[in-house]
């Protein structure tokens, strides 16, 4: 079973023809990229490329017109109610920082507190750190469980005992694949009248979204994790969130006028995309949408559940080798699960060793803090391993990912009773 989607859809990846001897195992960094993205993007530029929004003439009016049925598309593939609510950014940690600086900056007050959690990425945190330091508020942080969940309790607390005035939490933590249950913890924030945004960057690549459903006030998420370009992010707010928000980064594209003292601003999205944005990219955004589509998220979400479980099969009974994350059964009522992510530690190894040793196998593995340096002390480790599934991961791969910590592990125990 969990082999059926990627025996089905590898194909469609060059990368994979070019590198046969890969095991790429590191998705959640980045996804590579189908066919049909590196197609779209190449045949935007060889025949209907000029830049957007100013052009008087057909080339550029028709460039505009493939740009803007791709903020369509996005609306609609994520369930945002309008394309007036997508805004295009560079990666998810620029959709971050836009709200950080715009609503932030416009919003937070001394005293004010950013409810965040243990678990976050830096690209949820760094931006807090900036932004409330300049007004004097602070950044409060959730407890982690013991077995790598968000603390609902400690999240209920603080909001309760807080002067929390912006909730901003990950979706799917990047290093154990924790899903966090999205709608309880909008649920719970609204509930005490409090915003919140919600860092989907490793959600939207494995789960189907319906963010009118979810209802977080704030959405942020990359293409880059989703098969699609590099430099391309969006920020998908609740309708009417962005309205009365001032702009972010200033500019050609952003204004209604300028004078050589002052300017008046358009209405959004458009005031939050000054410049020239990434046109070319964002239509191979599009493509991946389209590709994604094909496939059905269901399906997709299905295949990586089926990988994860087996990996989990494989991984487990290997001697010296320590898995994070919490058990695959551990969804709770309030929607939790777990993502395709494995993160592991060899007992005697460090996490660089373990991946350069994989690496000579061929096999592509992440090592470090995976940006999550508060994660890592409260895990009480400096670094895991971590390997990530996709769509188009194999069983095979997992099997030489076991058979090769088998090895390492072995390699590691010789050392520690030599
Ligand atoms: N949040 C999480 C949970 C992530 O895993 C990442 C990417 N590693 C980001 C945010 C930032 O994404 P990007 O680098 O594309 O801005």
């Amino acid at each position: 079973l969990a082999g059926t989607l990627s025996a089905e859809l590898r194909g469609d990846f060059p990368i994979f023809t070019h590198r046969p001897e890969l095991a790429f195992l590191d998705s959640a960094a980045s996804a590579q990229k189908p066919r049909q993205v590196i197609e779209a993007v190449a045949e935007f530029y060889a025949h209907d490329y000029a830049n957007i929004h100013r052009g008087a003439y057909g080339l550029s009016m028709q460039a505009t017109g493939r740009f803007e049925a791709v903020r369509e598309k996005v609306a609609r593939f994520f369930g945002a109610g309008s394309p007036d609510q997508v805004v295009f950014t560079r990666n998810a940690t620029e959709a971050v920082n836009l709200v950080a600086y715009s609503w932030g900056l416009d919003r937070l007050r001394a005293g004010d507190v950013v409810l965040v959690s243990e678990m976050e990425h830096h690209a949820n945190l760094v931006p807090w750190h900036l932004v409330t330091a300049r007004v004097g508020a602070r950044v409060e942080a959730v407890r982690m469980t013991p077995d790598g969940r968000l603390d609902l309790e400690d999240y209920a607390a603080k909001l309760a005992r807080l002067p929390v005035r912006l909730v901003a939490l990950q979706h799917v933590s990047n290093l154990l694949g924790t899903v966090h249950p999205a709608r309880e913890l909008v649920r719970l924030a609204h509930a005490r009248g409090v915003p919140i945004l919600l860092d989907g960057a490793q959600a939207a690549p494995h789960l189907p979204l319906d963010l009118t459903a979810l209802g977080a006030d704030f959405y942020v998420l990359s293409s880059h994790k989703m098969f699609g370009p590099t430099g391309v992010g969006a920020l998908i707010a609740g309708p009417g969130r962005l309205g009365d928000l001032p702009p972010f980064l200033g500019g050609g594209d952003m204004i209604r006028e300028v004078f050589a003292t002052h300017s008046t601003y358009a209405g959004a999205p458009a005031r939050f995309e000054a410049g020239t944005p990434a046109i070319a990219e964002v239509v191979g955004f599009g493509a991946a949408l389209d590709y994604l589509d094909t496939v059905g998220m269901a399906r997709l979400e299905g295949h990586e559940r089926a990988l994860l479980a087996y990996a989990l099969e494989q991984l487990r009974p290997i001697e010296g080798l320590t898995l994070y994350g919490p058990a695959l059964d551990s969804s709770d009522a309030s929607g939790g699960g777990r993502s395709a992510v494995v993160s592991f530690n060899v007992r005697g190894a460090h996490a660089h060793d373990v991946a350069s040793f994989l690496d000579e196998a061929h096999i592509c593995v992440r090592a470090g803090h995976h940006c999550a340096q508060p994660l890592m002390r409260a895990l009480g480790v400096p670094g895991t391993a971590r390997a990530s599934f996709s769509l188009y991961t194999t069983p095979a791969e997992i099997d030489r990912l076991a058979s090769a910590l088998r090895e390492v592990a072995a390699f590691f125990a010789e050392e520690d009773g030599a």
